[in-house]
């Protein structure tokens, strides 16, 4: 399996991929904020709302008050946590398998038009998962993902660099955080490939 650096995945896929992958950035998730522009709009679909994404921009994310040790999956796509001497449970089987970056996750800072928090560790099956809905959403253990320690606040919508990676997303069957740079969306614990909505997070690593 390939690691998740953009140098990899940009030439397994054709150039005309990127700019209806763009369309997507139209589409957000609903913070609390956002839940209320937007249901005024009217524009909530099956549970999960719709907003306009924040410009992306000029200045990238930084490396600062992070939590090091989150790595992509190589098996389902996902970011976990590898912090620990067990890699918790694979929608794909066995335990999480990491490759490629070092990721330095910011928390317990400060929401911005650029960052989105709620994001939290399951301590189930260690993959990162977006608790800002009534639902957990669906964890590869069984049932709902369980949140446990810090609050993450993902960076999104801003350019990537050469110490942030960009196409993390949202997804709308899961609730967790994948990578979405592979032709393949992974193995989502709800069944099938992860489904992306939302924001294009771009994740500081080292
Ligand atoms: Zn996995
Ligand atoms: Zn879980
Ligand atoms: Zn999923």
């Amino acid at each position: 399996m390939g690691l998740p650096e953009r140098s990899d995945e940009s030439s397994r896929q054709s150039d005309g991929e990127r700019p209806g992958r763009r369309l997507f950035l139209s589409r957000a998730l609903g913070t609390t904020a956002g839940l209320v522009v937007v249901a005024a709009a009217g524009a909530v679909t099956g549970g999960v709302t719709s907003a306009y994404a924040a410009p992306v921009s000029g200045q990238g994310p930084t490396r600062q008050q992070g939590q090091r040790n989150w790595r992509f999956c190589n098996k389902c796509f996902g970011m976990f946590y590898y912090g620990y001497p067990q890699n918790g449970v694979c929608p794909a089987g066995g335990a999480h398998y990491m490759a490629g970056y070092d990721f330095d996750i910011p928390y317990n800072v400060g929401e911005t038009p650029n960052a989105q928090a709620n994001w939290r560790f399951c301590d189930r099956c260690y993959g990162m998962f977006f608790f800002g809905y009534p639902s957990g959403g669906w964890c590869p253990v069984g049932g709902s993902h369980h949140a446990a320690g810090f609050n993450f606040v993902l960076p999104h919508e801003v350019v990537e660099t050469p110490n942030a990676q960009a196409y993390w997303r949202f997804c709308t069957n899961c609730y967790g955080l994948f990578f979405w740079g592979y032709p393949s969306k992974g193995r989502c614990p709800a069944g099938n490939e992860h489904n992306a909505a939302g924001f294009n997070f771009v994740i500081p690593h080292w």
